[in-house]
């Protein structure tokens, strides 16, 4: 592992992402969601703040950009499709193209659906991915601006990371998110056991973020449109991946 990556809270239920390379000292922050929590942990760590790396628009991925390229003179990396409504944008990325952050190699991704230019970032040798609001623990983003078609191709982009990739989120949703996933795939067991761990990390108030491919793979309805149990539940047995997704989605926007 190269880079360091330090978590922590922002307004009511965002994480804040510090990313760190130790050999060059660069130091980037994953969206800007609040500011005073951002510099407390850059004085923490004792860390310059150097990049902001935007997932997405939304004022608590974006919120605090122009602040703090203000204070740091840092420079903001966000998506080329995007970049009317991303604060100060400097570097503008697309789909598969790879920067260096140090001795790491990035490669964005992107992945509308909850917006038109929504983007991933995967440093690809620390084998970690920040992904916004597409992808959560057990859920995925709100449609705001894509078709579940368009998701769905998104969430296949994710999934086709390797498996032990560890994700991070920038919500913490995951409970909520099991209670909805339990009702619509009841008989999968590793979700089961996968609820009851997130009930108590819940209760002592721990971080269910980050997770990985693998634990998502096999227990977030979202990935798994093809669970005969999830078909089952919706009465879609046999029916189309995209038609499936589309419909857990609905599911969980009323749930
Ligand atoms: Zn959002
Ligand atoms: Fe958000």
């Amino acid at each position: 592992m190269t880079v360091e990556v330090h978590m922590f809270a922002c307004l009511n239920d965002n994480y804040g992402f510090l990313v760190h390379d130790p050999e060059s000292g660069l130091t980037a922050t994953i969206d800007t969601p609040e500011v005073a929590p951002i510099n407390a942990a850059l004085k923490a760590k004792g860390w310059t703040l150097t990049h902001i790396f935007n997932t997405h628009h939304h004022f608590d991925h974006a919120g605090g950009n122009e602040a703090l390229k203000e204070q740091w003179s840092c420079q903001v990396v966000g998506a080329a499709n995007d970049a009317a409504r991303i604060p100060g944008i400097d570097v503008q990325v697309s789909d598969s193209e790879r920067f260096q952050f140090g001795a790491s190699t990035v490669a964005v991704l992107e992945v509308p659906g909850h917006t038109s230019g929504h983007i991933a970032f995967h440093f690809v040798d620390d084998g970690i991915a920040f992904v916004g609001d597409t992808l959560f623990a057990l859920g995925c983003g709100r449609l705001f601006e894509g078709s579940p078609q368009q998701m769905w191709q998104s969430l296949g982009k994710l999934m086709a990371l390797p498996d032990e990739t560890i994700i991070y989120c920038a919500h913490e949703y995951t409970a909520a998110n099991a209670a909805f996933a339990l009702s619509v795939e009841p008989d999968n067991e590793r979700l089961q056991q996968r609820a009851q761990e997130i009930t108590s990390l819940r209760a002592r108030n721990t971080p269910t973020v980050p997770t990985s491919i693998a634990l998502e793979k096999a227990t977030n309805p979202f990935l798994r449109p093809d669970s005969p149990d999830l078909q089952k539940t919706l009465g879609m047995s046999g029916d189309d991946l995209v038609a499936v997704f589309a419909e857990t989605r609905r599911r969980k926007d009323s749930f």
